[in-house]
């Protein structure tokens, strides 16, 4: 698929120095509309939707976001820490929109899977469907979003 002038413009403002010091995109060759399909085409098979996802972390950051210090276990199984930082971000994809600067980490008691992400990363799932680039700092699987977040049926 043939890149867009926006498209480009959004791809710059996703390498490491444009709005991030490390950007968005990792090693990942691909282009941004690549990344984004193949991370869809993944969803599908886990049953998933962006959206149903943005919501699981965002319960999770609001309530550690309300804890203020230290750690707090959510549900007996998840044990989750914000960690705020100063300044705020804005959305690579050029949309109106300031985000917090902060990392949620969390680790799931029971399989032992730990992950972390950021008020941005919510957005960018939630309105972008983008996980980062392969090898990018805060990039998100799907699979194990799905094995870490959601409890099996
Ligand atoms: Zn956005």
């Amino acid at each position: 698929m043939k890149e867009t002038t926006q498209d480009k413009k959004i791809s710059k403002n996703l390498l490491p120095g444009e709005m991030s010091i490390k950007g968005f995109i990792g090693d990942d060759k691909r282009q941004l509309n690549q990344i984004i399909n193949s991370d869809k085409v993944i969803l599908d098979r886990l049953n998933l939707t962006a959206k149903m996802i943005a919501d699981r972390l965002q319960h999770f950051t609001d309530a550690a976001f309300e804890s203020y210090y230290g750690s707090i276990i959510i549900d007996e199984k998840y044990e989750v820490n914000y960690q705020s930082y100063r300044g705020k971000l804005i959305c690579p994809f050029s949309h109106p929109g300031i985000y917090r600067k902060g990392l949620i980490t969390l680790k799931n008691l029971e399989n032992g899977n730990t992950i972390s992400w950021t008020p941005l990363n919510i957005h960018m799932i939630r309105e972008h469907c983008f996980f980062e680039g392969i090898g990018s700092v805060h990039r998100l699987e799907p699979e194990i979003l799905k094995e870490t977040l959601f409890s099996r049926e």
